[in-house]
Protein backbone atom coordinates (compact mmCIF):
# COMPACT_ATOMS: atom_id res chain seq x y z
CA UNK A 1 0.00 0.00 0.00
CA UNK A 2 1.55 3.44 -0.90
CA UNK A 3 0.67 6.86 0.51
CA UNK A 4 -2.06 8.84 -1.52
CA UNK A 5 0.00 11.06 -3.97
CA UNK A 6 1.45 14.33 -1.63
CA UNK A 7 -0.03 17.37 -2.25
CA UNK A 8 2.74 20.05 -1.35
CA UNK A 9 1.73 23.13 -2.71
CA UNK A 10 5.57 23.95 -3.24
CA UNK A 11 8.17 23.24 -6.09
CA UNK A 12 11.86 22.37 -5.06
CA UNK A 13 14.43 25.36 -5.82
CA UNK A 14 18.07 24.80 -5.55
CA UNK A 15 18.22 26.73 -2.19
CA UNK A 16 15.01 24.40 -0.89
CA UNK A 17 15.50 20.92 -2.10
CA UNK A 18 12.67 18.23 -1.84
CA UNK A 19 13.08 15.10 -0.42
CA UNK A 20 12.00 12.32 -3.01
CA UNK A 21 12.98 8.14 -2.74
CA UNK A 22 15.71 8.54 -4.76
CA UNK A 23 17.52 11.26 -2.70
CA UNK A 24 17.32 15.37 -2.44
CA UNK A 25 16.36 17.01 -5.54
CA UNK A 26 17.01 20.25 -6.41
CA UNK A 27 16.63 22.90 -9.52
CA UNK A 28 18.47 25.10 -11.55
CA UNK A 29 16.23 27.74 -13.64
CA UNK A 30 18.36 28.77 -16.34
CA UNK A 31 17.51 32.80 -17.24
CA UNK A 32 15.79 32.62 -20.35
CA UNK A 33 16.00 29.11 -20.48
CA UNK A 34 19.56 30.11 -21.85
CA UNK A 35 22.78 27.51 -20.90
CA UNK A 36 26.17 27.50 -22.57
CA UNK A 37 28.09 25.07 -23.34
CA UNK A 38 30.66 25.69 -20.32
CA UNK A 39 27.32 26.12 -17.53
CA UNK A 40 26.01 22.83 -19.52
CA UNK A 41 28.92 21.00 -18.61
CA UNK A 42 29.46 22.55 -15.10
CA UNK A 43 25.77 21.38 -14.31
CA UNK A 44 26.38 18.05 -15.69
CA UNK A 45 29.75 17.48 -14.12
CA UNK A 46 28.32 18.94 -10.27
CA UNK A 47 24.90 16.57 -11.26
CA UNK A 48 26.96 13.30 -11.36
CA UNK A 49 29.40 14.68 -8.36
CA UNK A 50 27.08 15.59 -5.92
CA UNK A 51 23.54 13.73 -7.21
CA UNK A 52 22.65 10.03 -8.90
CA UNK A 53 23.51 12.18 -11.99
CA UNK A 54 19.78 11.56 -13.57
CA UNK A 55 18.58 15.24 -14.83
CA UNK A 56 15.36 16.01 -15.76
CA UNK A 57 13.83 18.79 -17.83
CA UNK A 58 10.49 20.30 -15.90
CA UNK A 59 7.53 21.23 -17.56
CA UNK A 60 8.45 25.28 -16.94
CA UNK A 61 12.02 24.39 -18.77
CA UNK A 62 14.09 23.68 -15.53
CA UNK A 63 16.68 21.76 -15.00
CA UNK A 64 16.24 18.79 -11.93
CA UNK A 65 18.96 17.08 -10.39
CA UNK A 66 17.94 13.93 -8.61
CA UNK A 67 19.58 12.20 -5.80
CA UNK A 68 21.94 14.40 -3.82
CA UNK A 69 21.84 14.37 -0.12
CA UNK A 70 21.06 17.44 2.32
CA UNK A 71 24.82 18.18 2.14
CA UNK A 72 25.75 17.63 -1.37
CA UNK A 73 22.70 19.82 -1.82
CA UNK A 74 24.56 22.92 -0.46
CA UNK A 75 27.83 21.86 -1.65
CA UNK A 76 25.77 21.95 -5.75
CA UNK A 77 23.97 25.31 -5.23
CA UNK A 78 27.22 26.51 -4.26
CA UNK A 79 28.66 26.14 -7.41
CA UNK A 80 25.55 26.72 -9.64
CA UNK A 81 25.57 29.93 -7.41
CA UNK A 82 29.23 30.60 -8.02
CA UNK A 83 28.69 30.73 -11.82
CA UNK A 84 26.22 32.99 -11.89
CA UNK A 85 23.80 30.31 -12.53
CA UNK A 86 20.88 31.39 -9.71
CA UNK A 87 20.34 33.87 -6.88
CA UNK A 88 22.22 32.98 -3.14
CA UNK A 89 19.02 34.63 -1.61
CA UNK A 90 16.79 31.78 -1.13
CA UNK A 91 13.56 34.28 -1.60
CA UNK A 92 14.17 35.31 -4.38
CA UNK A 93 15.58 32.56 -6.23
CA UNK A 94 12.11 30.60 -5.51
CA UNK A 95 10.25 33.76 -6.63
CA UNK A 96 12.65 33.64 -9.96
CA UNK A 97 9.75 31.91 -11.95
CA UNK A 98 9.95 33.49 -15.75
CA UNK A 99 9.73 31.14 -18.33
CA UNK A 100 10.07 32.58 -22.21
CA UNK A 101 9.57 31.30 -26.12
CA UNK A 102 13.05 29.19 -26.45
CA UNK A 103 14.51 30.17 -29.68
CA UNK A 104 14.26 34.20 -28.65
CA UNK A 105 16.52 36.42 -30.90
CA UNK A 106 17.47 33.64 -33.54
CA UNK A 107 13.78 33.68 -34.53
CA UNK A 108 13.40 36.49 -37.32
CA UNK A 109 9.62 35.34 -37.17
CA UNK A 110 9.06 35.88 -33.44
CA UNK A 111 7.60 39.15 -32.91
CA UNK A 112 9.79 40.64 -30.10
CA UNK A 113 12.73 39.16 -28.16
CA UNK A 114 11.46 36.96 -25.50
CA UNK A 115 14.61 36.28 -23.79
CA UNK A 116 15.05 40.12 -23.65
CA UNK A 117 11.53 40.90 -22.00
CA UNK A 118 12.01 37.76 -19.73
CA UNK A 119 15.70 39.11 -18.29
CA UNK A 120 13.90 42.59 -18.10
CA UNK A 121 11.15 40.78 -16.10
CA UNK A 122 14.01 39.19 -13.81
CA UNK A 123 15.50 42.19 -13.05
CA UNK A 124 12.40 43.81 -11.59
CA UNK A 125 12.00 40.59 -9.71
CA UNK A 126 15.70 41.47 -8.30
CA UNK A 127 14.78 44.98 -7.62
CA UNK A 128 11.14 44.39 -5.72
CA UNK A 129 11.47 42.20 -2.48
CA UNK A 130 7.96 42.28 -1.86
CA UNK A 131 7.34 39.99 -5.02
CA UNK A 132 9.82 37.33 -3.47
CA UNK A 133 6.76 36.81 -1.00
CA UNK A 134 4.76 35.11 -4.58
CA UNK A 135 3.32 31.93 -3.30
CA UNK A 136 6.12 29.07 -5.04
CA UNK A 137 3.87 28.16 -7.96
CA UNK A 138 3.50 31.66 -9.32
CA UNK A 139 4.87 31.78 -12.89
CA UNK A 140 5.17 34.31 -15.66
CA UNK A 141 5.26 33.37 -19.56
CA UNK A 142 7.02 35.12 -22.32
CA UNK A 143 5.50 34.15 -25.40
CA UNK A 144 7.38 35.82 -28.38
CA UNK A 145 5.48 33.81 -30.96
CA UNK A 146 7.37 32.45 -34.08
CA UNK A 147 8.28 29.52 -34.92
CA UNK A 148 7.80 27.64 -31.64
CA UNK A 149 5.39 29.60 -29.03
CA UNK A 150 4.32 28.55 -26.27
CA UNK A 151 0.68 28.96 -27.29
CA UNK A 152 -0.76 26.14 -25.71
CA UNK A 153 1.32 26.60 -22.05
CA UNK A 154 -0.33 28.45 -19.43
CA UNK A 155 0.85 30.83 -16.02
CA UNK A 156 -0.12 33.03 -13.57
CA UNK A 157 0.40 36.11 -15.98
CA UNK A 158 1.08 35.83 -19.76
CA UNK A 159 2.59 37.96 -22.24
CA UNK A 160 1.88 37.53 -25.66
CA UNK A 161 2.27 38.99 -28.87
CA UNK A 162 -0.63 40.78 -30.10
CA UNK A 163 -1.74 43.26 -32.58
CA UNK A 164 0.68 46.28 -33.01
CA UNK A 165 1.62 45.46 -29.54
CA UNK A 166 2.27 43.57 -26.59
CA UNK A 167 -0.34 42.01 -24.76
CA UNK A 168 -0.77 40.84 -21.14
CA UNK A 169 -3.14 38.01 -19.97
CA UNK A 170 -4.00 36.39 -16.35
CA UNK A 171 -4.95 33.10 -16.46
CA UNK A 172 -8.40 32.14 -16.24
CA UNK A 173 -9.36 35.35 -18.02
CA UNK A 174 -10.68 36.86 -21.05
CA UNK A 175 -9.20 40.60 -21.03
CA UNK A 176 -5.65 41.66 -21.46
CA UNK A 177 -3.67 44.99 -21.00
CA UNK A 178 -1.87 46.48 -24.12
CA UNK A 179 1.81 47.86 -23.59
CA UNK A 180 5.01 48.30 -25.28
CA UNK A 181 8.02 46.46 -24.71
CA UNK A 182 9.58 48.83 -22.64
CA UNK A 183 7.09 49.18 -20.23
CA UNK A 184 6.34 45.81 -19.88
CA UNK A 185 8.34 44.51 -16.80
CA UNK A 186 6.16 47.54 -14.78
CA UNK A 187 3.00 46.33 -15.92
CA UNK A 188 3.68 42.66 -14.79
CA UNK A 189 5.10 44.13 -11.36
CA UNK A 190 1.38 46.02 -11.18
CA UNK A 191 -0.62 42.95 -11.64
CA UNK A 192 1.98 40.91 -9.29
CA UNK A 193 1.02 43.50 -6.64
CA UNK A 194 -2.42 43.52 -7.03
CA UNK A 195 -2.50 39.76 -7.07
CA UNK A 196 -0.58 39.78 -3.47
CA UNK A 197 -3.06 43.19 -2.30
CA UNK A 198 -6.39 41.40 -3.38
CA UNK A 199 -5.29 37.69 -2.49
CA UNK A 200 -4.03 38.95 1.34
CA UNK A 201 -8.01 40.98 1.68
CA UNK A 202 -9.43 36.92 1.48
CA UNK A 203 -9.79 35.09 4.58
CA UNK A 204 -8.59 31.84 2.05
CA UNK A 205 -5.99 34.20 0.34
CA UNK A 206 -5.41 32.16 -3.40
CA UNK A 207 -2.23 30.78 -4.16
CA UNK A 208 -2.69 31.38 -8.09
CA UNK A 209 -3.77 34.01 -10.01
CA UNK A 210 -6.57 31.64 -12.13
CA UNK A 211 -8.11 31.07 -8.38
CA UNK A 212 -8.08 34.90 -8.05
CA UNK A 213 -9.49 35.55 -11.21
CA UNK A 214 -12.85 32.73 -10.23
CA UNK A 215 -13.07 34.75 -6.71
CA UNK A 216 -12.90 38.87 -7.73
CA UNK A 217 -13.10 39.05 -11.77
CA UNK A 218 -10.44 39.86 -13.51
CA UNK A 219 -11.63 43.79 -14.22
CA UNK A 220 -11.05 43.89 -10.02
CA UNK A 221 -7.08 42.87 -10.72
CA UNK A 222 -6.55 44.72 -13.39
CA UNK A 223 -8.27 48.36 -11.86
CA UNK A 224 -6.01 47.20 -8.68
CA UNK A 225 -2.74 47.42 -11.10
CA UNK A 226 -3.99 51.13 -12.16
CA UNK A 227 -4.66 49.06 -15.76
CA UNK A 228 -7.00 49.39 -18.28
CA UNK A 229 -8.26 45.77 -19.44
CA UNK A 230 -9.46 44.81 -23.34
CA UNK A 231 -11.19 41.93 -24.61
CA UNK A 232 -8.60 39.99 -26.20
CA UNK A 233 -9.49 39.38 -29.73
CA UNK A 234 -9.73 35.41 -30.85
CA UNK A 235 -7.14 34.84 -32.97
CA UNK A 236 -6.61 30.83 -34.16
CA UNK A 237 -3.82 29.22 -31.73
CA UNK A 238 -0.81 29.17 -33.86
CA UNK A 239 0.49 25.69 -34.85
CA UNK A 240 3.88 25.80 -33.67
CA UNK A 241 6.57 23.28 -35.45
CA UNK A 242 7.95 20.52 -34.04
CA UNK A 243 10.36 20.79 -31.04
CA UNK A 244 12.62 18.03 -32.54
CA UNK A 245 15.04 17.85 -35.45
CA UNK A 246 15.84 20.90 -37.53
CA UNK A 247 14.40 24.12 -37.09
CA UNK A 248 14.62 26.50 -40.37
CA UNK A 249 14.03 30.05 -40.23
CA UNK A 250 12.86 32.02 -42.90
CA UNK A 251 16.04 33.93 -44.71
CA UNK A 252 18.22 32.99 -42.06
CA UNK A 253 21.92 31.09 -42.93
CA UNK A 254 21.46 29.38 -39.52
CA UNK A 255 19.03 26.74 -38.00
CA UNK A 256 18.32 25.24 -34.50
CA UNK A 257 18.33 21.42 -33.98
CA UNK A 258 15.44 20.03 -31.25
CA UNK A 259 17.29 17.17 -29.46
CA UNK A 260 14.17 14.92 -27.63
CA UNK A 261 14.93 13.44 -23.98
CA UNK A 262 13.20 10.31 -23.64
CA UNK A 263 10.76 10.73 -20.68
CA UNK A 264 12.07 14.24 -20.49
CA UNK A 265 15.54 12.88 -18.25
CA UNK A 266 19.10 13.08 -19.95
CA UNK A 267 21.82 11.38 -18.07
CA UNK A 268 25.23 13.98 -16.72
CA UNK A 269 27.17 12.49 -19.52
CA UNK A 270 24.75 12.63 -22.38
CA UNK A 271 24.42 16.65 -20.95
CA UNK A 272 27.98 16.66 -20.96
CA UNK A 273 28.76 15.22 -24.20
CA UNK A 274 25.50 17.19 -26.02
CA UNK A 275 27.24 20.53 -24.90
CA UNK A 276 30.17 19.84 -26.89
CA UNK A 277 28.27 18.74 -29.81
CA UNK A 278 26.27 22.35 -29.32
CA UNK A 279 29.88 23.97 -30.13
CA UNK A 280 31.09 21.17 -33.24
CA UNK A 281 28.24 22.19 -35.22
CA UNK A 282 26.71 25.55 -33.36
CA UNK A 283 27.44 28.78 -31.62
CA UNK A 284 27.57 26.79 -28.25
CA UNK A 285 24.48 27.53 -26.42
CA UNK A 286 21.66 25.16 -25.42
CA UNK A 287 18.16 26.29 -24.89
CA UNK A 288 15.33 24.47 -22.00
CA UNK A 289 12.17 24.18 -23.06
CA UNK A 290 8.82 22.85 -21.82
CA UNK A 291 8.17 20.09 -24.30
CA UNK A 292 11.27 17.41 -23.03
CA UNK A 293 13.79 18.94 -25.66
CA UNK A 294 16.80 20.55 -25.73
CA UNK A 295 17.21 22.81 -28.73
CA UNK A 296 20.70 23.77 -29.58
CA UNK A 297 21.19 27.17 -31.98
CA UNK A 298 23.42 28.65 -34.52
CA UNK A 299 23.72 25.56 -36.62
CA UNK A 300 24.48 25.07 -40.62
CA UNK A 301 21.40 23.13 -41.72
CA UNK A 302 24.16 21.06 -44.14
CA UNK A 303 25.28 19.47 -40.90
CA UNK A 304 21.91 18.20 -39.62
CA UNK A 305 22.71 14.81 -40.78
CA UNK A 306 25.56 14.19 -38.67
CA UNK A 307 24.06 15.87 -35.87
CA UNK A 308 21.47 13.52 -35.99
CA UNK A 309 24.19 10.63 -35.92
CA UNK A 310 25.50 12.38 -32.81
CA UNK A 311 22.39 12.90 -31.02
CA UNK A 312 20.92 9.23 -31.07
CA UNK A 313 24.36 7.59 -29.95
CA UNK A 314 23.38 9.19 -26.58
CA UNK A 315 20.54 7.48 -26.35
CA UNK A 316 18.52 10.88 -27.21
CA UNK A 317 16.02 11.72 -30.16
CA UNK A 318 16.46 13.31 -33.27
CA UNK A 319 13.79 12.15 -35.12
CA UNK A 320 10.46 13.75 -34.41
CA UNK A 321 8.70 10.58 -35.66
CA UNK A 322 10.83 9.06 -33.16
CA UNK A 323 7.49 6.59 -30.91
CA UNK A 324 9.10 7.51 -27.74
CA UNK A 325 7.67 11.17 -28.14
CA UNK A 326 4.20 9.69 -27.74
CA UNK A 327 5.42 8.21 -24.07
CA UNK A 328 4.99 10.16 -21.01
CA UNK A 329 6.20 8.47 -17.72
CA UNK A 330 6.96 9.65 -14.26
CA UNK A 331 10.11 8.42 -12.09
CA UNK A 332 7.52 5.97 -10.37
CA UNK A 333 9.01 3.96 -7.61
CA UNK A 334 11.57 3.36 -6.31
CA UNK A 335 12.61 7.24 -7.23
CA UNK A 336 9.00 8.92 -6.00
CA UNK A 337 7.45 8.03 -2.38
CA UNK A 338 3.93 8.30 -3.52
CA UNK A 339 4.57 5.33 -6.30
CA UNK A 340 4.13 1.93 -5.65
CA UNK A 341 4.72 1.04 -9.74
CA UNK A 342 8.29 1.51 -11.98
CA UNK A 343 6.21 3.66 -14.38
CA UNK A 344 9.39 4.37 -16.23
CA UNK A 345 10.43 1.14 -16.47
CA UNK A 346 6.91 -0.33 -17.50
CA UNK A 347 6.56 2.44 -19.76
CA UNK A 348 9.86 1.25 -21.41
CA UNK A 349 8.85 -2.25 -21.67
CA UNK A 350 5.01 -1.31 -23.50
CA UNK A 351 6.63 1.29 -25.66
CA UNK A 352 7.45 -1.96 -28.05
CA UNK A 353 3.72 -3.14 -27.42
CA UNK A 354 2.50 -0.21 -28.57
CA UNK A 355 5.15 0.45 -31.31
CA UNK A 356 3.12 -0.25 -34.42
CA UNK A 357 1.05 2.28 -34.34
CA UNK A 358 3.21 5.94 -34.27
CA UNK A 359 0.13 7.84 -33.24
CA UNK A 360 -0.62 5.75 -30.09
CA UNK A 361 0.19 7.30 -26.91
CA UNK A 362 0.85 6.08 -24.10
CA UNK A 363 0.78 7.88 -20.04
CA UNK A 364 2.06 5.56 -17.23
CA UNK A 365 1.93 7.81 -14.07
CA UNK A 366 2.87 6.10 -10.98
CA UNK A 367 0.20 7.90 -9.13
CA UNK A 368 -2.92 10.02 -9.56
CA UNK A 369 -1.16 12.85 -9.32
CA UNK A 370 0.09 12.38 -13.07
CA UNK A 371 2.68 14.43 -12.87
CA UNK A 372 4.57 14.01 -16.32
CA UNK A 373 1.63 14.49 -18.21
CA UNK A 374 -1.45 16.29 -17.76
CA UNK A 375 -3.72 15.70 -21.02
CA UNK A 376 -5.12 12.67 -22.84
CA UNK A 377 -3.60 9.50 -23.99
CA UNK A 378 -4.52 6.69 -25.93
CA UNK A 379 -3.68 4.68 -23.16
CA UNK A 380 -2.98 6.03 -19.47
CA UNK A 381 -2.30 4.21 -17.00
CA UNK A 382 -2.35 5.26 -13.34
CA UNK A 383 -0.19 3.14 -10.33
CA UNK A 384 -2.40 2.13 -7.07
CA UNK A 385 -1.06 -0.45 -4.69
CA UNK A 386 1.75 -2.03 -7.20
CA UNK A 387 -1.14 -2.62 -10.01
CA UNK A 388 -2.75 -0.08 -12.42
CA UNK A 389 -5.51 1.44 -13.73
CA UNK A 390 -5.91 1.77 -17.47
CA UNK A 391 -7.97 4.52 -19.30
CA UNK A 392 -8.45 4.64 -23.03
CA UNK A 393 -8.77 7.97 -25.04
CA UNK A 394 -8.78 10.19 -21.47
CA UNK A 395 -6.28 11.56 -18.73
CA UNK A 396 -5.55 10.08 -14.80
CA UNK A 397 -8.90 12.35 -14.16
CA UNK A 398 -11.03 9.93 -16.03
CA UNK A 399 -12.90 6.69 -15.45
CA UNK A 400 -10.68 3.70 -15.81
CA UNK A 401 -12.38 0.77 -17.95
CA UNK A 402 -10.00 -2.04 -16.12
CA UNK A 403 -8.56 -2.08 -12.93
CA UNK A 404 -6.01 -3.65 -10.82
CA UNK A 405 -4.00 -5.02 -13.83
CA UNK A 406 -0.44 -6.32 -13.15
CA UNK A 407 1.93 -4.79 -16.25
CA UNK A 408 2.19 -8.60 -17.74
CA UNK A 409 -1.59 -8.63 -18.19
CA UNK A 410 -1.22 -4.90 -19.74
CA UNK A 411 1.48 -5.90 -22.30
CA UNK A 412 -0.90 -8.98 -23.43
CA UNK A 413 -3.62 -6.96 -23.51
CA UNK A 414 -1.26 -4.74 -25.99
CA UNK A 415 0.14 -7.38 -27.83
CA UNK A 416 -3.63 -9.11 -28.78
CA UNK A 417 -4.72 -5.25 -29.74
CA UNK A 418 -1.38 -4.96 -32.37
CA UNK A 419 -2.08 -8.41 -33.71
CA UNK A 420 -6.15 -7.43 -34.29
CA UNK A 421 -4.91 -4.55 -36.12
CA UNK A 422 -2.51 -6.15 -38.59
S1 LIG B 1 2.70 11.08 -10.62
FE1 LIG B 1 4.62 9.97 -10.40
S2 LIG B 1 6.17 11.49 -9.85
FE2 LIG B 1 4.15 12.42 -9.52
S3 LIG B 1 3.72 12.06 -7.35
FE3 LIG B 1 2.78 10.36 -8.49
S4 LIG B 1 4.33 8.75 -8.56
FE4 LIG B 1 5.37 10.64 -7.95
Amino acid sequence: MTAAPAIKGWCPTLLSPMQSGDGWLARVKPSAGCVSADAARLIADAARRYGNGHIDLTSRANLQIRGLSPRSAQAFAEIIIGAGLASANPSLEAARNVMASPIGPDDPSAYFDSHVVARDIEAMLVGEPGLWALPPKFCILVDGGGVLPLANISADIMVRPGEGALTVHLDGGTRVALCAPSSLAETVKALALAFQRLSAQRSDPPRRMRALVMAVGEEAIFAEAGLTAVHASARLTPQGKSSIGLISFVDQARSAFGVGLPFGRIEADALHALADISERYGDGNLRTTPWRALLLTGLAAADAKRLSVDVEALGLIADPADPRLNIFACVGAPSCLSASVDARGDAARLAAAIRAARDDSLHVSGCSKSCAHRGSASLTLVGRDGRYDLIRNGSAADRPSLTGLTVDQIEALLQSAKGQRR
